[in-house]
Order: structure tokens, then C-alpha cells, then sequence
């Protein structure tokens, strides 16, 4: 039988959650609870001199609105715990391993001073960046140099010590098998001089103490992944799947960052998308399902989600399709929760006295994100100035001059209309067209030009008009008369 699949999330507290790490949240959850295994959150805190505070609740608070239930972490135990590195310290764990590669001659102690790692930066070809190539100085130090430089107390790393011939071929699920010359595998740090361990050794060992499966990250990891391959190797653990996640590009095919203003969850939901939009167009970042379905609740991920169909060549955050696609989720939800929060917008806009409500039911089949009903409703707090070429409508058949005396005959009508429903408005505007022998538009379009001074609003002249009451109607539409009169 298979092992279990166990998946992890292991994001590192430093700021907020970027949707690629949102990404690979989601595609290990999808695998996990695809195939009925577990997921786990790990908190890789080790690098504290990038530790943000308040991260740590901006991952969970992330996780919760997202859905993605993780089953062990660090306030659910599943006995592979703790689940945050810089507790996993504590224990001592690291350096147990790492002692054990320095004994299999898999890892060296190096006392190399600043200084001397210094001198031996050099330039990338080709660009103005510096790296440094450990030259391997101390791996000649004898076992007696190295006890006695230890019980001096001379500052020290362990590095894992690589072959300079020969290649390492390691297999991604994503981008096949990939081979490195292992000339170009620097003897990367393992255990950092304030006794810490880095992110590449944690990592490893970690996912093998917790029994992780399927290893889920961005591709900003591959280039690294051969020497994780040699680190299982020397201590004899079974390397996992490694599934590396394409890169997120902006529209301009530029690595999505900061700068786009949109590429974090935290950014996304400022700007009024919907935690279930997110997650659905984050899911389409890389990935897509065999019937090209495109609106997909976490459910249905789950069911489709088959990380063999995931792509390659990086992904483009197409802002515009998130919008289209918020607008979906937002048709589709329930009237009062459509309410509640789009409550605070409307509010922003109006002051007056008017039915909310039906203001919140006009507009929920026409925004792609909340901010966007501001825009369509602000006419119904104070009438826009606007131009009087507005009346002119070829497909109404309307003219400032026919407009104008629409208005004015309308106007007596009006004042005997009883009830100022949008139904008995429309009962009376269609009577009078008949009478008039026009088209319904050649009255309802001056009238909603009028009491709008908008091209466009969330409703027909009526609706509006109800809405608006008898009095503020009926200003409104002596202000237009005066204005068309004023433009002839
Ligand atoms: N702590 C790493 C990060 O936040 C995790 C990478 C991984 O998933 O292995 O980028």
C-alpha cells in the first residue's frame, strides 16, 4: 500500500502572505486532501533577523479566511512536533543531525573569519552581483584543530561538505529530471554561528522527521534542491516528490512583487476581492482542470486538483480576470452577507436617508469588487453636475429639444402620482408615452438622465426615482428642464 501523503505548509514569518506563498499553501492542501492525507503548517522562523511580528497571526488569520485547515501545527499536535522551528532548536535537533554529517565527512566545522569569507566574493559573470564560493579551507583542518579551535570557543559554522566533480541529478514532478554539474554546488551553511540552523537544512530535515510526502515550493527553490537531494542521501532518508510551483509574472511578464500593489492576500482583500475569489484564481495560477472549468469552490478543487496537469512556464496575474471573477462569486451570494459587506461602502457615499437595501440589490449583479459601488451610486446622494448632451440617445430617439418637452409635460403628471413605486411610476410613464404616441424611452431615458446626472446607474429611471422619493425626484427634474433650457 502507499505511504500516506503528508504535506506541509512552511511559510516563514516575515511580512505578509504573497500569493505564492498563498499558492503553495493551497496546491499542498489540494494534494493532501486529494489523495486523504494530512496537512501541516510549520513555522520556519529561524532566520530572525527577518522575523516581522504580528506574522505569525497574519498566516493564520490567512489560513482560516482561506479555508485551508491544516491537521497538525503548532496548537494541534499529531506527535512530530513542535511545529515551529525556533522550538525545534531548543531540543537540540539540528545539531544532532548536523554533527552526524560532520562524522560521515557529508559536513565540516569552518572557523573562517569574516573578514576572509570577504576576500573570497566574487563577481557573477555577466552582472554587478557578488557571491562567495567557500574554497573548502577549513575541511583540511585535522580532528584535534578542530576540538581544540571548539573548546577555545572560536565562532564556527557547519557546512555541508559537496563534491567538486561529478553530477547530482535529482527529479521534480513538475520539471522532470535536472542534473547540476556538482563543480557548481557551493558548501552551503547548515548551522549558522548563532548556532541556528538555515532554512535549506531545517527544511530537510524537518520534512523527513515529519514525514512529508510531497514537498510543495516555489521555484525560487529548484536551484538549491540538488544539494537538499545530497543531504537525504547522506543520512539515507527517502527524498520526496518535489513539486516546484512556475513563477508568478506581472501582466508585463516581470516577477509579480510589492511594487504591483496587489501580491498579497492582505492587499487582494483591502481591495474588496473575496477570500473564495482569491483562493479559486490562485488555484488557476499554474494549474488548470481537464474541462477548463474556471469558478471552482475549495470543494471542487479539492475533487479536481491533479498536480500532474500543473505548468512549467510561469504563470500571469491577470488583474482583469480577478475582477471578472469576483464579480461571479459576488452575484452568487447570499443578499445579506452581499449586505453586510457592502454596507460600509454605501455608508461612505450616503448620508442621506434612503432605502439601503434596495440600493445594495441594485448593485450586486453590476461590481467586480466592493469599492467599485461607490462610483455607481454616489448620483444618490447629490446630483453630479453633468452636461446636457447627456439627453442626446440616437437608439432612444431622444434630443436636448425632445427631452425638454417631456420634462415639461411630464412634470404636471407627476405631481398627481400617489404612489411612487417603481411599478406605479412605470405604469404612468408607459400611459403617458401612449398617450404622447413615443416610445417609452423618449420619456424614461430624460428621466433618468435627470435625476442620475449619470451615462450610467445601477437601475432604470423608475427605480431610481422610487428610491429617491417624490421630492428630490421632482427637484431633479426641474433642475434638468433648467439646464436643457439653458443649453438651447
Ligand atoms: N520557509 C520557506 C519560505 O517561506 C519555505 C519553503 C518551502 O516550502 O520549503 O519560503
Amino acid at each position: 500500500m502507499d505511504k500516506k501523503v503528508r504535506t506541509r505548509f512552511a511559510p516563514s514569518p516575515t511580512g505578509r502572505m504573497h500569493v505564492g506563498n498563498l499558492r503553495t499553501a493551497l496546491y499542498a492542501y489540494l494534494i493532501t486532501r486529494h489523495a486523504g492525507g494530512d496537512f501541516i503548517l510549520r513555522i520556519e522562523d529561524t532566520d530572525q533577523e527577518r522575523e516581522m511580528e504580528g506574522a505569525v497571526d497574519i498566516i493564520n488569520r490567512t489560513l482560516e479566511a482561506t479555508g485551508l485547515t491544516y491537521d497538525e501545527g503548532p496548537d494541534k499536535d499529531g506527535g512530530v512536533g513542535p511545529y515551529v522551528q525556533s522550538e525545534r532548536v531548543k531540543s537540540g535537533v539540528y545539531m544532532k543531525y548536523a554533527k552526524e554529517l560532520v562524522e560521515k565527512g557529508e559536513a565540516y566545522y569552518c572557523f573562517c573569519t569574516p573578514e576572509r569569507l570577504l576576500s573570497l566574493r566574487t563577481k557573477v559573470e555577466g552582472t554587478d552581483k557578488e557571491i562567495t564560493v567557500y574554497d573548502k579551507h577549513c575541511l583540511s583542518l585535522s580532528k584535534e584543530e578542530v576540538e581544540e579551535k571548539l573548546a577555545n570557543g572560536i565562532p564556527y559554522v557547519i557546512r555541508q561538505n559537496n563534491p567538486t566533480e561529478g553530477t547530482t541529478t535529482f527529479h521534480d514532478d513538475i520539471y522532470g529530471d535536472i542534473s547540476v554539474d556538482n563543480a557548481e554546488l557551493d558548501d552551503m551553511i547548515l548551522i549558522k554561528s548563532d548556532g541556528f540552523p538555515t532554512y535549506n537544512f531545517a527544511n530537510v530535515v524537518d520534512d523527513h522527521l515529519m514525514g512529508i510526502t510531497h514537498v510543495v515550493r516555489g521555484n525560487e527553490y529548484l536551484s538549491s534542491s540538488p544539494k537538499y537531494n545530497r543531504l537525504y542521501e547522506a543520512f539515507g532518508w527517502e527524498v520526496p516528490e518535489y513539486i516546484h510551483c512556475p513563477l508568478i509574472t506581472d501582466e508585463e511578464h516581470k516577477k509579480l512583487s510589492k511594487r504591483s500593489g496587489h501580491s498579497s492576500f492582505e492587499d487582494l482583500i483591502e481591495q474588496g476581492f473575496l477570500p473564495e475569489t482569491v483562493v479559486n484564481f490562485v488555484a488557476l495560477l499554474g494549474w488548470s482542470p481537464e474541462d477548463d472549468q474556471e469558478i471552482m469552490s475549495l470543494d471542487e478543487l479539492v475533487e479536481k486538483f491533479d498536480y500532474h496537469r500543473m505548468n512549467k512556464s510561469p504563470a500571469v496575474f491577470d488583474y482583469g480576470k480577478l475582477r471578472w471573477m469576483n464579480g461571479e462569486y459576488i452575484k452568487k451570494m447570499d443578499f445579506d452577507d452581499f449586505y453586510a459587506k457592502a454596507l460600509p461602502y454605501i455608508k461612505e457615499v450616503i448620508h442621506k436617508e434612503l432605502d439601503l437595501q434596495k440600493i445594495a440589490r441594485m448593485v450586486q449583479t453590476r461590481i467586480e469588487v466592493f469599492p467599485d459601488i461607490k462610483d455607481h451610486i454616489d448620483f444618490f446622494e447629490k446630483l453630479p453636475e453633468y452636461d446636457p448632451e447627456m439627453y442626446v440617445h440616437k437608439k432612444m430617439k431622444t434630443t436636448k429639444e425632445s427631452s425638454l418637452e417631456e420634462l415639461k409635460k411630464i412634470l404636471p403628471v407627476l405631481e398627481g402620482v400617489g404612489d411612487w413605486s417603481n411599478d406605479s411610476l412605470y405604469e404612468t410613464f408607459k400611459t403617458f408615452a401612449e398617450k404622447e404616441g413615443i416610445k417609452n424611452g423618449q420619456i424614461l431615458w430624460p428621466l433618468r438622465t435627470a435625476v442620475s446626472g449619470k451615462q450610467m446607474t445601477p437601475g432604470g429611471a423608475t427605480e431610481l426615482m422610487e428610491i429617491l422619493g417624490h421630492d428630490e425626484s421632482m427637484i431633479r427634474i426641474k433642475q434638468g428642464i433648467e439646464l436643457l433650457r439653458n443649453s438651447l
